[in-house]
């Protein structure tokens, strides 16, 4: 789950969605480590938010019932690597209670150019 915040302008922008996601997939993995898709599903949507509950829209989101990332072309490469982190840690990882958020992922991200998310995900 990735709370929509400021866009990003995108490097990867003007790629196809399938080679950007793979593309992010391999600057992930060179970092942060090995992440296993098997099993899953990622969903490129044409939609701003393509998912919303009562706290309001998400550019990207992890479903752990139906193994699927779901993402905003719009956004992936503000997101896609905040999902793969989630599957990469495990369903726990649902309410981003692990130090890893903001020791690895979030540094590595603004490194990137990506989401700056430390507000969102409270680092201090
Ligand atoms: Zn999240």
């Amino acid at each position: 789950m990735a709370l929509r915040g400021a866009g990003v302008r995108s490097r990867l922008a003007r790629r196809h969605p399938g080679q950007q996601t793979h593309d992010l997939r391999l600057l992930f993995v060179e970092a942060l480590g090995q992440v296993s898709l098997a099993g899953w599903t990622v969903r490129v949507a044409v939609n701003d938010a393509p998912y919303a509950d009562g706290s309001g829209g998400y550019w990207g989101w992890t479903d752990w019932n139906t193994s699927t990332i779901l993402v905003s072309q719009l956004h992936i490469h503000q997101v896609f690597a905040h999902e793969l982190f989630h599957v990469q840690l495990g369903p726990p990882s649902a309410s981003h209670g692990e130090s890893q958020w903001c020791s690895e992922l979030s540094p590595w991200e603004i490194q990137q150019g990506q989401e700056d998310e430390r507000a969102y995900l409270r680092c201090r």
